[in-house]
Order: C-alpha cells, then sequence, then structure tokens
C-alpha cells in the first residue's frame, strides 16, 4: 500500500528541479510537527490533501493568519491563494468577524437550543436569495450534501442519483464515486469502505455530456432521484461548463420528474451572493451550502422551496439533526462574514480584481510560448499546464502534467506565495489580496514559471 502511494504520490524522492532562490524555505519546525502527527493521525494530518502528498515537501503548520498572509511554524510569511480551501473570502482574521465571534462566545459555546443568531444568518440569506425559501444549518459541506440527497431521495420516493465524474462533494458514501482531487491524487475512482450496494445507487457520467445524461434516464426510467452537480466543479481543476448545459440539466430534471440539485459549498457566496444559480440563472430545486457561510468555522446549509423543505423533520419524515448544528459561535462567524459579502460592489470589485491578476499571468506565460493557461470564473482560478483552451471535463486533464505543477509549487513557496498542495485544487483570490500582493505574486508566478520550464522544459503533447 505504501508503495503505490508513494507511487502514486511521486515519493518525494525523486529529483527535483533546482530553485531559482537557492534553498528551500526552512521547514524544520514544520518537519518535527509532522514527524509528531504521524504518531497520532492517519498520515499525520486530519484531512489527506492536506498532507503535501502530490508536492514537494512535508506539510507546513500554520501558527497564523492575518489578511491575505499566513505565517508557518518556522516563521515563513506566505501571501495564501488557499483561503482554508475558499471560505475566507474576506482574508484572514477579519476583524469585524473576530469581535463578533468573541462577543457571542462570551456568551457560552452551544445550547443545543434555537438562538436568534440562527434566525439572524437565515434573514440575511434567504431575504437575498431567489432561489430557496427555507435552509436547514448544519456543521459541514459532506453533511449539508449528505441531507441534500436523502431529501431528494425521500420526496421522490426513488434511489438513484446522477453525478459527474471529477465533481466532488464531500465524504459521504454514495458520493464517494469518481470524486474530485483527493481521490484523483490517491489514483482511485472511489473509496474503500463503500458498500457496492451504495455505490450501485449511484450513476456517474462525463460533465458536459448531454447523451450520457440523457442515456442515464433511459436505463433508469422513474428511478432517478436528482442530478447532483457542483455549481462551477472546482475540485478536479476547474471543469467551467456552458451556462447551455446546466439549462439542459434543469429541463431534462423536469421532464423525468426529479430533482437537480446544485452543490454550492464551493461557488455558494463566491461567485456572487446567489452564487451559481445567480450566475447561470438557473433554478435548482435544492442548494447546498459550506465554506463561506461560516465566515471559517464550520458550517454547512441546505435550501430549497418551503414545500420541500416541509419534508424535513421534524415537519416531514426525512430525518436529520445535528448537535451542534446552528452553533452560536459559527452563526456569529458566518453573520459578520455575510454581511460584508452584501455591500455595495462587492463582488464587482472581488471579481475585477481577480480577472486583472490571471489575465496579467496569461499573457506573460503566452508571450513565453509556456504550455500553461490560468483557468477563471469570479475569484476561483486553477492553474492547468496545458495548451488546451478549454477544459470542461475530467477525461481532458493531463495527469501527467502535475508533475510541472508540483515544481511550480515549490518554486512558488520558496518565493512565498502559498497554494493549495495539488494540481487538482482551485485557488481563491480574496478581498484581502492588495495590488501590492498581487503584484508581488505576479512577480513570484512569473520567475517560477521561467525556472519550471527552464529545468523541466515543455510538457509532452
Ligand atoms: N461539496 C463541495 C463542492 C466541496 O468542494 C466540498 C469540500 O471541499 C464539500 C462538498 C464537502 O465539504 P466539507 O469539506 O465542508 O465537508
Amino acid at each position: 500500500m505504501l508503495d503505490a502511494l508513494k507511487k502514486a504520490f511521486g515519493g518525494g524522492d525523486e529529483p527535483q528541479p533546482s530553485s531559482g532562490k537557492g534553498n528551500d524555505i526552512t521547514r524544520e519546525k514544520s518537519a518535527e510537527l509532522y514527524e509528531k502527527a504521524q504518531r497520532y493521525f492517519p498520515g499525520g494530518v486530519n484531512s489527506p490533501v492536506r498532507a503535501f502528498k502530490s508536492v514537494h515537501g512535508t506539510p507546513l503548520f500554520i501558527e497564523r493568519g492575518d489578511g491575505c498572509y499566513l505565517w508557518d511554524a518556522d516563521g515563513n510569511q506566505f501571501i495564501d491563494f488557499c483561503c482554508s480551501w475558499g471560505p475566507l473570502i474576506l482574508g484572514h482574521n477579519y476583524p469585524k468577524i473576530r469581535e463578533k465571534v468573541v462577543q457571542t462566545l462570551e456568551k457560552g459555546l452551544s445550547f443545543g437550543a434555537p438562538t436568534a443568531l440562527e434566525n439572524e444568518l437565515a434573514e440575511l440569506i434567504l431575504e437575498h436569495n431567489r432561489y430557496i425559501e427555507k435552509i436547514r444549518f448544519v456543521s459541514s459541506g459532506t453533511e449539508a450534501v449528505m441531507s441534500a440527497i436523502r431529501l431528494a431521495r425521500g420526496y421522490t420516493g426513488r434511489d438513484k442519483i446522477i453525478k459527474f465524474e471529477g465533481c466532488y462533494h464531500g465524504h459521504s458514501d454514495s458520493l464517494l464515486v469518481k470524486a474530485g482531487s483527493g481521490l484523483v491524487t490517491f489514483g482511485e475512482t472511489s473509496s474503500a469502505g463503500v458498500p457496492k450496494a451504495f455505490a450501485d445507487e449511484t450513476i456517474v457520467v462525463p460533465l458536459n455530456d448531454r447523451r450520457a445524461v440523457g442515456a442515464a434516464f433511459d436505463q433508469f426510467e422513474g428511478q432517478i432521484a436528482a442530478i447532483i452537480i457542483e455549481g462551477v466543479p472546482a475540485n478536479n481543476g476547474l471543469l467551467i461548463q456552458d451556462r447551455e448545459y446546466l439549462h439542459f440539466l434543469r429541463d431534462i430534471t423536469r421532464q423525468h420528474k426529479a430533482l437537480l440539485i446544485f452543490d454550492e459549498v464551493i461557488t455558494g457566496f463566491r461567485l456572487g451572493f446567489e452564487g451559481a444559480a445567480a450566475h447561470y440563472d438557473v433554478h435548482p430545486d435544492i442548494i447546498t451550502y459550506g465554506k463561506i457561510i461560516g465566515g471559517g468555522m464550520p458550517v454547512g446549509a441546505y435550501g430549497a422551496s418551503a414545500e420541500l423543505m416541509g419534508h424535513i423533520s421534524p415537519e416531514g419524515a426525512v430525518y436529520q439533526a445535528g448537535t451542534l448544528s446552528g452553533n452560536p459561535v459559527a452563526m456569529a462567524a458566518g453573520i459578520a462574514q455575510l454581511t460584508v459579502l452584501k455591500s455595495n460592489h462587492f463582488y464587482k470589485n472581488l471579481n475585477t480584481k481577480a480577472t486583472e491578476f490571471v489575465a496579467a499571468i496569461q499573457r506573460y506565460a503566452t508571450a513565453k510560448n509556456y504550455r500553461f493557461k490560468v483557468f477563471q470564473i469570479g475569484s476561483i482560478f486553477w492553474f492547468a499546464f496545458t495548451d488546451k483552451e478549454a477544459i470542461h471535463a475530467a477525461s481532458d486533464i493531463d495527469h501527467g502534467s502535475m508533475d510541472y505543477y508540483k515544481a511550480f509549487h515549490r518554486e512558488l513557496l520558496n518565493r512565498g506565495v502559498y497554494l493549495g498542495p495539488s494540481g487538482y485544487e482551485v485557488g481563491f483570490v480574496s478581498a484581502a489580496h492588495t495590488k501590492v500582493e498581487l503584484e508581488k505574486t505576479k512577480r513570484a508566478i512569473f520567475e517560477s514559471l521561467d525556472e519550471v520550464f527552464r529545468t523541466m522544459g515543455a510538457p509532452k503533447s
């Protein structure tokens, strides 16, 4: 097993391209902490991709974050584009979120009873969202999606779900089939421990392929409860779908009396306050949220029409509960964050900034004739070592190019820029990234690209 994983991850012991900046950043303290962590946690981490297995070196243990900066245990400073995998759209340690959290926790951490804060966050969301009438708060994106699937099954009385190859929807059993980055990185299409009977209820089709969806409905007529798709598939590269395709999914689900679920754990409150639903002007039946909704605290949610949500317990027969659901401190963080996002021009400013940043990088790579593309939607971006103009499906990704990402990641870390430790992961521009840091980052990216292509040459076609 270890050998297989080592192979899949490159093992970290093959020759690395040298860094133009001389020595690698010091990672002594992080390495010490990682060694200790391996005694306590499988693979030394509490979530797999954090283990840095598909990039160079040991994971960085983070000491603190402020604005768009991170500091690791060795005192290295980084401009952060991982942003805790998306939640931190305002950056780290945002004063208004911190203040509201501190005020709230002074009154107690958890009551297991309703609080006014749940109403406040729900009101903030529902009054500014045309697509859902009622919401239920949970504690993670996984939980939100798992519950949405149960609701779809309970409501339709059908068992099967259509999901797309490369879309990740959290780690609940039915959805760990041909999921996103972590699994692609592992080179497995599904997880051990998922009963075949569960996986059999999940029909996996390629993205951007109308015929495959039509064939699934033909083959399983009357058995499909829902189609689930990420608002923008962003867990296996950034697989931007055409607007027409999403409208096609809306039409075909209606036609077959199945539900359409938008998993907006990444895109919710990211593409805009109303997420991908508004971006594409598609009205899904159920929407799931996570990440940004909790302002950096563990919150997920799912929402739908009042009629559909009436099927959730205690009103309806679909059971779903949570000891820490609607946790006051987490609600407080969500309220503080979403209040800022609602302000005028927030998304326009953020998205314009991201577009300019990405365009400058692309211009540089194109001028240098590098096989390198930056895909972007709103403030989400993905660096791909490819010359394809568009990548819509998981099968279009060149897995061999991930070695280039590995080298690129190392070069960027050495220049003080922190990206997610896998070439399948997207990056995020936050409101905290100012012109100064974006300029610094661009310079670091230009130098890193030069170094990667100088030492590794052009990827093979
Ligand atoms: N759905 C999507 C689209 C995600 O990107 C993720 C996590 O990255 C999840 C669901 C699962 O969320 P969580 O990690 O909070 O359980």
